[in-house]
């Protein structure tokens, strides 16, 4: 089934203890794109400038990315981010934002892209979030990010973006911080409360955790021993998991946990080079491979249960 995104596509200069690039294809809708597009067809709404070139068209080009409605403004410059990473890869510190033809990004949906059944609305201001998921009259499950400088600035429309979705995927401190609780199982299930059916918290290297209605399930991050780069982690997570979602006709608890060790096996991918260079080499059988170890890895099954008793 067709999967929407909408978000940032930008250019990303990057700094982390293992190099640096300068001016890369980045993006939150450029990262959930690539993942998802191992699932499903993914549709990509966003705005580049004049300065977006072939090489970059080429990325979305390959992995069959419909951009009809990435709009480009021909004498605008694209969305420009610029962020470091120290040994604790889990922080971005960011060190220059320009917005550029972001600051007046509309979204303009296609018939093709509103009709989609899946829909990824990726941090952006959350009335325009909104706005897209009304128009997206098809949905059977949209999910939204968001970021703290929404939380801080826009709480309330944020919090109206937020009950009209089915699932937001955010990290630990973005729940605390919405729900002004420190307790992450409460945060979650506060969350859940506004009429979620699914609320999945990020926490970088240590996984993520899915809350459900009376359920939760935790995922570990897949165990690297190199990473290079988390930029777009987040993103590459929500690409996965959406794909893997969108290549259903439902969702049942066992579909969202499958869906969860998916995103963690495209994350994993994503960080082990700069940018999007490891994800557009990817192919199928590394996924798959990959899929398979995550699972014989992390297997409870052979462990035998054994009453706790005094000794
Ligand atoms: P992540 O590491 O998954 O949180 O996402 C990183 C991506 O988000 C980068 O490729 C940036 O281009 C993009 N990004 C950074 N700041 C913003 C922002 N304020 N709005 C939208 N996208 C952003």
């Amino acid at each position: 089934m067709a999967l929407t995104v909408v978000g940032s596509v930008a250019f990303d200069s990057l700094e982390t203890p293992f190099g640096e690039r300068e001016r890369i294809l980045g993006g939150a809708a450029t990262h959930f794109s690539l993942a998802a597009s191992f699932f499903t067809r993914v549709n990509a709404v966003g705005v580049v400038g004049g300065d977006f070139g072939e090489p970059e068209w080429d990325v979305f080009r390959r992995h069959l990315i419909v951009t009809d409605d990435i709009e480009v403004v021909p004498d605008g410059k694209t969305f420009f981010w610029k962020g470091r990473y120290d040994y604790d890869m889990n922080t971005a510190h960011t060190l220059d934002t320009q917005l550029n033809v972001f600051e007046t990004f509309a979204p303009k949906l296609s018939e093709s892209s509103r009709n989609a059944e899946y829909v990824f609305l990726a941090n952006i201001q959350p009335t325009l979030q909104r706005e897209v998921g009304v128009q997206c009259k098809n949905a059977k499950f949209v999910a939204m990010d968001t970021m703290n400088y929404w939380i801080t600035s826009a709480k309330d429309e944020l919090t109206e973006t937020i009950k009209s979705v089915d699932c937001i995927i955010i990290n630990d401190a973005e729940a605390r911080q919405l729900t002004d609780e420190p307790n992450i199982h409460k945060a979650a299930r506060k969350i859940l409360d506004f009429g979620l059916k699914a609320v999945v918290i990020k926490r970088g290297e240590y996984g993520a955790t899915l809350f459900t209605k009376d359920q939760f399930f935790v995922v570990p991050a897949y165990p690297l021993e190199s990473v290079f780069d988390p930029t777009g982690a987040g993103d590459t997570f929500a690409g996965g998991f959406m794909g893997y979602l969108a290549s259903h006709d439902e969702i049942t608890e066992s579909i969202l946990r499958r869906a969860m060790i998916y995103g963690s096996v495209m994350a994993s991918f994503n960080v082990e080079r700069f940018g999007t260079e490891r994800v557009d080499a990817l192919d199928y059988p590394e996924i798959n491979q990959r899929f398979t170890d995550f699972k014989r890895m992390t297997h409870f099954d052979d462990i035998p249960f054994e009453r706790a008793t005094v000794a």
